[in-house]
């Protein structure tokens, strides 16, 4: 399907709306019925009617299709969160006894999951080194029911061969679950690779200026029913019409967004590779990248998150370089127009920092929509605000 159309056109009936370029926000929480057998067949069937808008709104549903066609699949649900869409997607596929392989350091919240939440139910997962795809195949048990990648990871954008590793799951019956959000469908399509659930947290490129939290969660039609009549209509934490509405205008603009926050992207990583304070930078799309022929071969293209390793003796040369940017934000998430920084110090206790620990010296820079200029002029005026300490 041509991406112009599906984000300009599909699932978008104006002649229902007074012919209106833009949806209305149907903020409604039911809907009325005249006849007592259409409600039954509503009560029987939610997943095909307007009932109850915890369930299936109309707004939402032109986000869902749109965002289905662009992941390439058959169905789509739109949650509240990208972590509820993670929880949402594991919590679907085990049960007590079962077992979970996930790539090490998955997003924080698919961890505390694995970690605090699932070993109440008897679950347990086992971590592996995502770059080999046979980690995968040894850690594999009869009981294993899911595997869950997230590729690139967010933050040193370690890659999973992702159709060697959905042919590995199928030969055990085992389903697959990859978060996408670094590429969303624009730079990546697992499931054209075979992976059974792909998600994304919509608050990052999707939503894409930073006032919107939603997460997208795409596969078969079949598994994506079963999730909405199950976890999603319990857990209740669907998409909200008015975030619906600001992600399908988010959407209009995802392509072109990218393309821009790509070329700024390329043109700061030239940068900051010649740079003498900077160790070392990864982008998987740099030729420089230990993955770099895995993300050709299955991503089109890579922007936004870049982690620097500086080069500092303390912590508070890293906290000095932040402090001193006077455009680039410091903040959590990405995605946005704007452009933020990420200290990994941030997350340690500082008589914890060790410099010899590369990681500990890393930050992620997310590229927004400014001038590359503009930007690469406030990283100049941080780095001589260190330039003078070790
Ligand atoms: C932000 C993020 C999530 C979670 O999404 P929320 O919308 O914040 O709940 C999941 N995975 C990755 C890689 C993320 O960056």
């Amino acid at each position: 399907m041509d991406i112009s159309y599906i984000i300009n056109e599909l699932g978008e009936e104006r002649e229902d709306y007074f012919r209106a370029i833009a949806p209305p926000i149907i903020q409604t929480s039911n809907f009325a019925f005249k006849k007592v057998d259409d409600l039954r067949k509503s009560f029987e069937d939610e997943y095909s009617t307007w009932l109850y808008s915890r369930g299936l709104n109309p707004t939402v549903e032109i986000l869902r299709k749109k965002l289905a066609a662009l992941d390439g699949a058959e169905d789509c649900l739109v949650f509240n969160s990208g972590a509820a869409a993670i929880f949402a997607a594991v919590l679907a596929n085990i049960k007590s006894g079962d077992h979970i392989v996930s790539v090490k350091s998955p997003y924080t919240w698919a961890q505390r999951m694995f970690e605090v939440i699932l070993p109440r139910f008897n679950v347990t997962v086992t971590y592996v080194d995502g770059c080999s795809t046979e980690n995968f195949a040894l850690a594999i048990q009869p009981t294993t029911k899911v595997i869950y990648l997230e590729s690139p990871n967010s933050w040193f954008f370690e890659l999973q061969d992702l159709s060697a590793i959905a042919l590995l799951a199928k030969q055990h019956n085992i389903i697959t679950i990859c978060d996408n959000s670094y590429c969303t469908p624009i730079y990546q399509q697992p499931i054209a690779f075979g992976i059974d659930l792909v998600l994304q947290s919509g608050t990052k490129y999707i939503a894409g200026h930073s006032d919107t939290v939603a997460g997208v969660l795409c596969g078969k039609r079949q598994m994506i029913e079963r999730i909405f009549n199950s976890e999603y209509m319990n857990i209740g934490s669907g998409i909200q019409p008015f975030n619906a509405w600001l992600l399908i205008r988010g959407l209009r603009t995802l392509p072109v967004r990218l393309e821009r926050i790509t070329r700024s992207t390329y043109e700061i990583v030239g940068f900051l590779k010649a740079h003498p304070r900077v160790e070392k930078v990864l982008f998987p799309m740099d030729p420089s990248f230990p993955q770099y022929e895995l993300a050709q071969k299955q991503m089109t293209g890579a922007c936004g998150l870049v982690t620097i390793f500086l080069k500092a003796e303390s912590a508070q040369t890293i906290e000095l370089f932040c402090e001193s940017l006077k455009h680039i934000l410091m903040a959590v998430s990405w995605g946005g127009h704007e452009s933020l920084i990420l200290p990994k110090c941030a997350g340690m206790k500082p008589e914890n920092f060790d410099p010899k620990n590369q990681d500990h010296r890393s930050l992620r820079l997310y590229i927004g929509l400014e001038e590359p200029a503009y930007l690469i002029a406030d990283l100049l005026g941080a780095f001589e605000s260190i330039a003078s300490l070790s």
